[in-house]
């Protein structure tokens, strides 16, 4: 039976440099003792007191369909949150509670885009971003953002992508590269938008994670808050990643809408997983530092360890949970250099092309398990590279 083109097209089926991912779980399940530094999930689990808030919250009988927005006690959680953050007041009907920033931001594209619209974002990319936007029936165009700027986005290269565009993704802290956006290059990228009438869907999920330099959210620059919706969640800043919740802030009437989309979709997130959302965002500062800390922690030791040698190039960075590391030196490219990683000492990294072309000659780093066994792949790592550039 036919499958739609709009289902189809959510993956083109060309070489995503997956692959080496689900033979590295393949192998784990298989009991082989690979260290995996692939995808963006803790090493930690969710704290026990957010764990015993959602049992309480389940026992406790809010177990029937919860509010389809979000609850309320959620909502304005969420919109002081950001209002803290960022300045710009925020209320309870600029937010929607979904499962997960993920389908935040399939909804916003869905929300912006019409079928034959183009949405841009930003190469090198989280794997769902092109997906996410030909969801809605709309064409998805990469604008590179090169190695040799530091993977920092680039006007004359958003102008070149711009005609037909509607809509901007953007994402900082950013996933793969870790690199934080400062104030010029949001304002940048706001201004852009501007000029060219284009929504801005801004990434914001890592935004607990910076180590250097703050973060800028564009809804905070003067004429981008009428533009811009943040998707946001709870999975890296709480590590609740199988809790599914996060949440889409922006103007009220759009969220009106994103409402209505809930409502023929998800059917809101369970009431108890909300409930622990909410106790966790009570929790303020001190439990997010302490989810966060052992990357800046892993980093730092990265870092030092990287300064050593100069055949693997650490990409400037300032958040997030992963490292980009410059491959070239050694003779091979990325897809090469993981493999060889992990069939000679069982390190699974992902190869940077998984994240798109301007990754190539790259891989990504999670920085995703504890200090000692990160530690020791990195030398492993540093070693294997350096036996490689002397061949
Ligand atoms: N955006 C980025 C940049 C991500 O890295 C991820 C998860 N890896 C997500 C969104 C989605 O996360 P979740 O659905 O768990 O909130």
């Amino acid at each position: 039976m036919h499958v739609s083109r709009t289902l189809t097209s959510l993956t083109d089926d060309g070489d995503d440099g997956w692959g080496l991912f689900y033979e590295a779980r393949r192998r784990v399940a298989a009991g082989e003792p690979i260290v995996e530094l692939t995808i963006g999930e803790h090493d930690i689990k969710t704290h026990p007191s957010i764990l015993a808030a959602m049992h309480a919250s389940a026992t406790g009988g809010h177990l029937g369909y919860a509010s389809v927005p979000g609850t309320p006690q959620l909502r304005d959680a969420v919109a002081r949150r950001v209002t803290e953050r960022t300045g710009v007041e925020t209320y309870r009907d600029n937010v929607v509670i979904t499962p997960g920033g993920q389908s935040a931001l399939f909804a916003s594209h869905l929300a912006c885009l019409s079928s034959g619209d183009v949405g841009l974002f930003l190469d090198p990319y989280y794997a769902t971003y092109p997906g996410s936007i030909r969801g809605s029936g709309a064409v998805a165009r990469a604008v590179p953002c090169h190695a040799q700027n530091g993977f920092q986005p680039r006007l004359s290269d958003l102008e070149a992508a711009a005609k037909g565009a509607k809509s901007l993704l953007i994402n900082t802290p950013n996933n793969p590269t870790g690199v934080v956006y400062s104030k010029e290059t949001v304002a940048m990228l706001g201004q852009f938008a501007i000029d060219h009438d284009l929504w801005l869907i801004s990434d914001e999920v890592y935004d607990t994670q910076v180590w250097d330099g703050a973060h800028v959210s564009p809804r905070a620059l003067p004429g981008l808050q009428d533009r811009t919706l943040v998707i946001g969640s709870m999975s890296k800043s709480h590590a609740m990643t199988g809790s599914r919740v996060g949440w889409v802030v922006g103007p009220k009437d759009v969220i009106a809408h994103l409402i209505n989309l809930s409502t023929h979709t998800t059917y809101g997130v369970p009431g108890y997983i909300q409930d622990a959302a909410l106790f966790a965002l009570d929790q303020g500062f001190g439990l997010e530092h302490e989810v966060s800390a052992p990357f800046a922690r892993r980093r730092k030791l990265a870092q030092d360890l990287l300064a050593k040698q100069n055949t693997l190039g650490l990409v400037s960075s300032g958040g997030a949970m992963y490292l980009m590391l410059d491959v070239r030196a050694t003779g091979l490219d990325g897809e090469a250099f993981a493999q060889g990683l992990l069939d000679n000492h069982r390190i699974a990294v992902m190869p940077g092309r998984s994240f798109g072309q301007a990754a190539a000659g790259h891989v990504r780093v999670a920085m995703t398990v504890d200090d000692e066994r990160f530690e020791g792949a990195l030398k492993t790592m540093i070693d294997y590279a350096q036996n490689l550039g002397r061949d």
